[in-house]
């Protein structure tokens, strides 16, 4: 256990064993043959911290009270660096919206080093919003307070769900003003700036292999896979083509179990561009993400893709796929022939098309899947579900509450487990129900041949479908508090969001459905990539 930020160790691999970026000065510009540039965080006016995971603290060996140590909010507001710090910005391409569209990189995250802990993990210590870097292209290098809370509070709540994803830090502001035209109207405003540390393994986006493909860059490409595989992966051995292809497989079975997690939980990323696909399987880059609310299999909380609905909720399983297609692409040069990349493509088919209704047996609470009889009960659940505004999150908590009793029981009776979960009370007309109090019965009925007694099965159903997850207007509520320089329910609903799928009593206000004000307000059902 460390008691200062001086006694962390660091082991910078990533600039150790890959090719830097020979240009020193900070400037945006293309750069070519290089997996990085350095370049240090910007300092800033004031830096306060607002927030800080404990349990993310943990991971790097502190043992110290990061509000009453000065130098805390100096090193992660970007204005000091610590002894073996090495900032860097990585180079990557991607495409955004289905185009590739070239060189991007780290614009405005920089990676300060890799903290080596006492079990000898490496994790990486990245500063989102620490101003520009060669890669910053138009933009300013810059996080607005209400992104950076968005991305502080997801990171854990995702970690506590039991979701693969980066996590984070600490969350400072900077004492700065920051411009930002959130719905791109020509109204820009100021706005507080702030900066979150964010900490993972590594960092490695699809995009990083990418760029070199592109460009032909073979050498540099092969390069970049050992190295990962060597450090992220290293139970596959050392990189032969074989385990190169394997290492693929690898990224796509990470890849599915990521996405069923995330339509477990009702997450929608929002903006799934290879660029923001992490190499380990872990969920990256919290911009206009959202939770469904009530069940819309269509729905996105990106104002920007609100036409084309790429990255819908229902989209996600099918884009992760196409975007391996591109990592695969991007590999083709490395093996004699593309035939494993194409195998591991339709494994990524099969283990999604196989765990997924698993893992909704599961949330039903069911003992076993039955493909014959529990396909068809799942497919009718989630024709239904839509048909009535129900908040899907509150629908399978109270799913619980049903026993094989209630295949005797008529409509009224049967809505009344879930009553909390309908936005409508309007909707909920003799004739609107029925498809539902069908479903519910016969879910009732299949419960008769269930083999796990009631309790069994809520305490199952309890450790998988989550009572607390970040609705989108609960950040939102943190957002405009925090903006008024008190952060205390940042920090309450991290503490909330540790035991998600505990009944926390003296928080049951985090569990209630959206409320009304919420339905049409920015921020809290709709988000553009202003941020
Ligand atoms: P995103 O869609 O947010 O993942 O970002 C796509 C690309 O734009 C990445 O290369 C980011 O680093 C870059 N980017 C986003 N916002 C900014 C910003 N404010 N300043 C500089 N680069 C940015
Ligand atoms: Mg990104």
């Amino acid at each position: 256990m460390l008691s200062s930020l001086d006694a962390l160790v660091f082991d910078n691999r990533f600039v150790r064993e890959l090719p830097a970026d020979p240009e020193p000065r900070n400037f945006r510009r293309p750069v070519a043959q290089a997996a990085y540039s350095r370049v240090n965080p910007t300092p800033v006016a004031a830096p306060k911290l607002i927030a800080y995971a404990e349990e993310v603290g943990q991971l790097l060996d502190l043992h110290i009270d990061p509000f009453v140590t000065p130098e805390f909010a100096e090193v992660f507001g970007g204005n000091r660096l610590l002894p073996g710090m090495d900032p860097f910005a990585m180079c990557y391409g991607g495409h955004q919206f289905g185009n590739w569209a070239g060189q991007l990189g780290d614009g405005r995250a920089i990676n300060l080093g890799e903290v080596i802990n006492a079990r000898g993990e490496h994790w990486t210590l990245q500063l989102k919003g620490a101003g520009p870097t060669p890669y910053s292209r138009t933009a300013d290098g810059l996080a607005v307070l209400r992104s950076s809370v968005r991305e502080f509070l997801c990171s854990e709540a995702m970690h506590h769900l039991g979701v693969p994803t980066t996590r984070a830090l600490s969350l400072v502001t900077t004492g700065e003003h920051v411009q930002r035209d959130m719905f791109y109207d020509g109204n820009p405003q100021a706005e507080p700036g702030a900066v979150v540390c964010r900490v993972a393994p590594s960092f490695t986006r699809f995009g990083n292999f990418q760029i070199f493909a592109a460009r032909g860059d073979t050498d540099n490409l092969r390069r970049l896979v050992e190295y990962t595989i060597r450090h992220d992966f290293p139970a596959l051995g050392s990189p032969t083509p074989e385990v190169i292809g394997a290492w693929f497989a690898e990224v796509c079975r990470r890849t599915a179990e990521m996405v069923v997690h995330w339509m477990r939980v009702g997450f929608v990323h929002g903006v799934m561009n290879t660029d923001n696909m992490s190499i380990l399987g872990l969920t990256i880059d919290y911009g206009p993400y959202g939770w469904l609310e009530d069940y819309d299999p269509g729905w996105t909380p990106n104002t920007t893709d609100a036409h084309g609905r790429r990255y819908s909720f229902a989209q996600q399983p099918h884009i992760a796929m196409w975007n391996l297609v591109q990592l695969a692409n991007a590999l083709v040069p490395l093996l004699p022939e593309p035939a494993p990349l194409q195998a591991a493509i339709d494994a990524y088919a099969e283990i999604y098309n196989q765990t997924w209704p698993e893992m909704i047996a599961q949330k039903l609470g069911l003992a076993s899947y039955q493909a014959e009889i529990d396909r068809p009960l799942i497919d009718q659940l989630f024709e239904t579900l839509p048909k009535i505004e129900t908040d899907m999150t509150i629908f399978f908590r109270h799913l619980s509450n049903f026993d094989q009793s209630y295949a005797n029981r008529n409509a009224i009776e049967l809505l009344q487990p879930i009553a909390e979960a309908f936005y409508v009370s309007a909707q909920l007309t003799e004739e609107a129900i029925q498809p539902l109090a069908k479903w519910l019965r016969d879910y009732a009925k299949r419960l008769e041949s269930n083999t796990l007694s009631t309790q069994e099965r809520a305490e199952k159903m309890h450790a998988l479908n989550p009572k607390y997850v970040l609705r989108n207007y609960l950040a939102q509520m943190a957002i405009d508090k925090a903006e008024t320089g008190d952060a205390s329910l940042i920090m309450e609903l991290l503490e909330v969001l540790r035991r998600p799928y505990d009944d926390q009593p003296q928080y049951q206000q985090y569990a209630a459905r959206r409320p009304e004000w919420a339905r049409h307000r920015a921020g809290c059902s709709m988000l553009s990539c202003s941020s």
